[in-house]
């Protein structure tokens, strides 16, 4: 029976350019029915009839197309690969998928995706592929943005949050926390008499606890956002300091690479210098500042501005001194309060010293700023792994270290828990304040629907479309 073969996809789902396989998928109602017309088993079976998720040797070719004059004429061959074909649901679409495995050729791939068209399929969208698993149901929405986030980390640490979002992990807290909601919202919708505590009292009480948990539990994910957004992102990792104390060097050591200009005339470091890496497994930007100091050279002065801006946007700042200014106790700057939970004192030039002393003058600082002190050379190198653990450990506080805890990484997700708290506080006060039912049930509507917009359980067109958006044509 014909099954809308329109409505079959394929895609070429490796990246561009040369590879040893390169693979045209098929997905949709038709896909076995246009994979038998390009191609043939050696086996000489129909491919309708081997079993699913195996795979089998085949000629790829257009030879089965209507239209080819004579079928059983020499129609030249595209390539000969690997053909699986996984029945529905157990397949990444949750649809019946046809693989083709063929060489990782531009060419090969493109002609053999031009003969599945050819064949009835038609193009797939970007992200279309992945759409499908979600309104198939086989996958939720923070389930198929994860597949973006797992294509694209760029870190340790990154891959690892995406997968735990992969795996549904975010998706069933959040769906866990939704029908608390719709639980309550029934209790009230069921019509809940706040005003009369003579009948309700326990009721209303009841309400009010389970609102305040709920609550609660969607500002810890809240919390978790900011070092779910640098683990996956990376952090800004800013260096200042007073000309000549060895923010440059420090970089280049960090970086393993000269990137900026070392000098040992003060102030050359003229403008910021970004450079990305990964540290301990956490991808940062590290930005060189030119030094903070009062000048009337106007080059130097709008660096130093730039220094400012930069250091107000960090997540991070390593505040470089020169041990010997400090022993000197010419102590230039120390941090501020305000920014004391993220920053690092880095005593550099420590290879000057010996250890002894510089152990001591390491102490002095401690009791004269609630900064971590990190003695360093960028010389010598000492002392750069505990920079690393620094960062790491500024970046990641508390429950971001239990691996099992939720971690919130994506602003759509952040927006959406937002929306809900905002909602459920808005309850909490109205039936603090005794206001109608119907309000409550209004607002916790709300923070349900807000949950739901999460996992898809609530979508529009629009918020899809924006999603599968940015995938490639092929996922
Ligand atoms: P910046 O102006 O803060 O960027 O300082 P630079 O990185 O340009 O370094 C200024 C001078 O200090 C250069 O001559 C460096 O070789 C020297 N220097 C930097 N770090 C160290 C260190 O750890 N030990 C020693 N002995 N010299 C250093
Ligand atoms: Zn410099």
């Amino acid at each position: 029976m014909d099954q809308a073969p329109e409505e079959t996809i394929c895609a070429i789902a490796t990246p561009p350019g040369e590879g040893g396989v390169g693979i045209v998928r098929i997905s949709g109602a038709g896909a076995l029915q246009i994979a038998e017309k390009v191609v043939r088993l050696r086996s000489g079976l129909p491919l309708a009839s081997v079993p699913s998720h195996t795979l089998h040797l085949a000629d790829i070719s257009a030879t089965g197309l209507s239209g080819s004059s004579s079928p059983s004429a020499v129609a030249a061959p595209l390539d000969e690969g690997l053909v699986v074909y996984m029945a529905a649901p157990r397949s990444y679409t949750a649809e019946d998928v046809v693989e083709l495995h063929c060489h990782g050729s531009a060419l090969v791939l493109a002609r053999v995706c031009a003969a599945c068209i050819a064949a009835g399929a038609r193009l797939a969208r970007a992200g279309e592929f992945t759409k499908r698993a979600f309104l198939n149901g086989r996958i939720d929405l923070s389930q198929a943005e994860a597949v973006l986030d797992t294509i694209r980390a760029k870190s340790d640490e990154g891959l690892r949050l995406a997968q735990q979002q992969l795996r549904g992990d975010l998706g069933r807290e959040v769906e866990r926390l939704r029908a608390r909601l719709l639980t309550l919202l029934a209790h009230v919708e069921a019509g809940i008499d706040f005003a009369d505590e003579s009948i309700e009292f326990v009721g209303r009480d009841e309400l009010l606890r389970s609102l305040k948990e709920t609550t609660a539990s969607i500002e810890a994910m809240l919390t978790t956002c900011r070092s779910g957004r640098v683990l996956r992102e990376g952090a800004r990792v800013v260096i200042v300091g007073r000309p000549n104390v060895g923010k440059s060097s420090l970089l280049n050591r960090l970086l393993q690479e000269e990137r900026a200009i070392v000098t040992s005339i003060p102030g050359t470091t003229r403008d910021v210098i970004e450079e990305g890496t990964v540290l301990d497994g956490v991808p940062v930007t590290l930005v060189d500042t030119a030094g903070l100091r009062e000048t009337t050279d106007e080059v130097e002065q709008q660096g130093i501005q730039r220094a400012k801006a930069a250091q107000e946007e960090a997540d991070i700042i390593l505040q470089v001194l020169d041990a010997a200014e400090v022993a000197a106790d010419r102590t230039p700057e120390l941090p501020e309060d305000a920014v004391a939970g993220r920053r690092l004192v880095l005593l550099n030039k420590m290879d000057l010293f010996g250890e002894e002393r510089g152990r001591r003058l390491a102490e002095v600082l401690r009791h004269r700023t609630n900064a971590p002190v990190i003695p360093v050379s960028a010389v010598t190198g000492v002392g750069l792994d505990d920079v690393k653990q620094g960062i790491r450990s500024l970046l990641s506080p508390g429950s971001l270290e239990s691996r099992e805890s939720v971690v919130v990484t994506n602003v759509r997700h952040q927006a959406a828990l937002q929306q809900a708290a905002s909602s459920l506080q808005q309850a909490y006060a109205s039936i603090e304040a005794r206001i109608a039912p119907e309000c409550v049930a209004v607002d916790l509507r709300g923070a349900a629907d807000a949950l739901g917009e999460i996992t898809g359980a609530i979508t529009s067109t629009e918020v899809l479309e924006r999603i599968f958006s940015e995938f490639c044509i092929g996922k």
